[in-house]
């Protein structure tokens, strides 16, 4: 149950002059719910895209399930889910048409029934994704991060923007497959969710790891006892 599916060490990747990540190492554990905070900006985003295997980086390596994702990319890319923040890839077509699609880029499929009763989709089958209020586009890019049964979910601000009873219902979504053990590494903004639904926070600041371990841990250790997720998140991730 202790073995990390991701190991990050040493990470490095810049877009120009910007140094986005600047040496991360980082494990994550089988079954982990790993939350990802920092301000904009921060390279929440691109750490995530190095492990998804969507970006390489410039120095380090990445091992994903004990392989090593530069030489077998393929390979590891049909055994992780992932939800990007972005929906414009596929806001033109229905949520069923989005689910078959997806299906199809991958040799193991969990089945669609399943994924649709579970996140309560079946109403909304034939709309389409750009139609659909932001919870419900959220649910259908979830569903679209599960067609693959994945041993990891990555989520880039999953709840980002969506009010606070959507948000809600998205979370419990997640936890019915964190409850399967699943491995589920997200970005977040919010820090009430952070502390309620994560194991470990990573804290991200200027392309480097500031902090990372579980939330009561990481506001214990502030000099203020009395402290919250919010003062955490002010000490590291945030240049005063
Ligand atoms: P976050 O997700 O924490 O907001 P990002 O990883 O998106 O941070 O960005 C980190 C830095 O890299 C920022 O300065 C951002 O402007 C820059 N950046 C991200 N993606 C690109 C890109 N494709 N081209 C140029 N700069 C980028």
């Amino acid at each position: 149950m202790n073995q990390n599916v991701i190991e990050l060490n040493g990470i490095v990747k810049s877009y120009g002059n910007v140094k986005a990540v600047d040496g991360i190492s980082l494990q994550v554990k089988k079954g982990e719910v790993l939350g990802i905070i920092g301000a904009n900006g921060a390279g929440k985003s691109t750490t995530l895209e190095i492990m998804m295997g969507l970006r390489k980086p410039d120095a380090g390596s990445v091992k994903v399930l004990g392989k090593d994702l530069s030489v077998s990319g393929d390979e590891i890319k049909q055994q992780i889910g992932i939800q990007l923040q972005q929906t414009a890839l596929y806001d033109r077509i229905k949520v069923k048409e989005a689910l078959k699609l997806f299906s199809s880029y991958y040799e193991k499929n969990r089945d669609l029934s399943e994924i649709i009763a579970t996140l309560g989709l079946k109403p909304y089958l034939n709309k389409y994704v750009k139609n659909l209020s932001g919870g419900w586009q959220q649910r259908t890019s979830l569903a679209l991060a599960l067609v693959n049964d994945p041993e990891i979910i990555f989520l880039d601000e999953p709840t980002t923007g969506l009010d606070p009873q959507a948000r809600l219902e998205l979370w419990a979504c997640i936890n019915q497959y964190r409850g399967e053990g699943k491995t589920i590494i997200l970005s977040t903004h919010y820090m009430d969710e952070a502390q309620r639904y994560c194991d470990r926070i990573a804290i991200i600041k200027k392309g480097k790891l500031v902090a990372c371990d579980a939330p009561n841990r990481l506001v214990e250790s502030l000099v203020n006892t009395q402290g919250t997720m919010e003062d955490v998140y002010l000490q590291h991730a945030v240049e005063m």
